[in-house]
């Protein structure tokens, strides 16, 4: 793999992703934190994760946020407050990060999995109906790349139907959908904070928004051995707390998170202006609302060669996600095969993400445009 040669340097390389760059833009922010943390020795679900949990509910507009220890666990709480379980039915997408359906392995459930719309890739409303039964427990859905799904037609069938809809924002904090926040529109909604994400702790973190405190409540429980009372465990519960480190992070940089995503944006908007008259193909917005970028995914036919160019350039890329979810061994138990989701087999054969970060520099920017002109100008 081609290496950065460090920002600034003549031919130096573009990387995916720089952290070392957000954390020299807030170093002092950051500080503050960790010391405010040794101060109130709250380490584990303390002040600062209570405080954070207030924050991210006002700021998605929602009654509740519940911390927890990763977008993993969030999931996991969420669809077992759903009460998924043996028997029951999860419809979601396969066009995904797995860990949106590894909870339905866990809880012992079968996932049905139906495709995505071609334009945005997200959940295809069109879709929805046909794959929902009597034992359907829950539709999850996700804003993948930093896109909402297109939530009015999917909210009203799951309505009609009585069937609670999980959000995975992993990929969306801040995004909108008609000015309603990513994180308020479904039943339950869970978002990750790894350190790549728009929102990245120092470590693992996640968080649960909901309406409904009888939802939270239960989140609450499950996430601390499931207890209400001290040593009072009237359900099997887990360890999926946030660390207090975590909260006051991420409550630093809650504040950053609309600027950045508006520098992703506009540098999104960059590449979609410099790259129109190249053959590759451009991500589209297509819901009535704000994209926030997680993710800058180009397709191009020959993908492999093109990411085996670009590197060659010194331009990294990734790919999310090359192999879609039933294709995965561990579902093979669901009774999926190739060709069964053409649409998402064809994205993830295609797919290709470019280095997009609010740091990344105009020059960098540039470097990237020039290399895919050389490659498919
Ligand atoms: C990152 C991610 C998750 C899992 O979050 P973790 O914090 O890594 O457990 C779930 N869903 C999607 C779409 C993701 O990108």
């Amino acid at each position: 793999m081609a290496k950065s040669d460090g920002p600034g340097s003549p031919g130096a390389g573009v990387p995916i992703i720089d952290l070392r760059a957000q954390v020299a833009s807030m170093e002092g922010e950051i500080h503050e934190a960790i010391d405010s943390v040794l101060d109130d020795v709250g380490f584990s679900n303390g002040p600062a994760v209570r405080r954070f949990e207030s924050e991210f509910a006002t700021y998605c507009g929602v009654g509740e946020c519940v911390g927890v220890s990763s977008g993993t666990s969030a999931l996991h709480l969420a669809m077992s407050v759903l009460g998924v379980g043996p028997g029951d039915e999860v419809v979601s997408v396969s066009m995904s990060f797995v860990a949106t359906a590894w909870p339905v392995l866990y809880l012992g459930a079968r996932a049905v999995f139906v495709d995505v719309d071609p334009d945005s890739y997200t959940l295809d409303p069109d879709r929805l109906e046909a794959a929902l039964t009597d034992r359907t427990k829950a539709i999850v859905l996700v804003h993948l790349y930093g896109q909402c799904a297109d939530m009015d037609p999917i909210l009203e069938i799951a309505a009609r139907r009585g069937i609670p809809v999980v959000e995975d924002c992993a990929h969306a904090p801040g995004a909108e959908y008609k000015g309603r926040r990513a994180g308020s529109m479904g039943s339950i909604a869970c978002f990750s904070f790894y350190p790549t994400k728009n929102l990245g702790a120092f470590g693992e973190a996640g968080a649960v928004t909901t309406n409904d405190p009888e939802l939270s409540a239960r989140v609450r429980m499950l996430r601390d051995h499931g207890q209400d009372r001290r040593y009072r465990h009237d359900f099997i519960g887990y360890n999926y707390r946030m660390d207090g480190l975590q909260g006051a992070i991420l409550s630093a940089k809650l504040r950053h998170l609309d600027s950045w995503n508006d520098t992703r944006r506009a540098l999104a908007a960059e590449y979609d202006r410099r790259l129109a008259d190249t053959r590759v193909t451009l991500p589209r917005e297509v819901t009535d609302g704000k994209h926030v970028y997680h993710l800058y995914v180009i397709r191009d036919e020959r993908r492999d060669a093109l990411a085996e160019a670009l590197n060659e350039r010194g331009i990294l890329t990734s790919q999310h996600y090359p192999v879609p979810i039933h294709l995965q061994k561990p579902f093979g138990a669901m009774g999926f095969a190739a060709g069964d989701l053409p649409v998402t087999e064809e994205v993830a054969r295609t797919c290709l993400s470019l280095p997009l970060y609010p740091e990344l520099t105009d020059d960098q920017l540039g470097r990237v445009v020039s290399a895919i002109e050389a490659e498919r100008g």
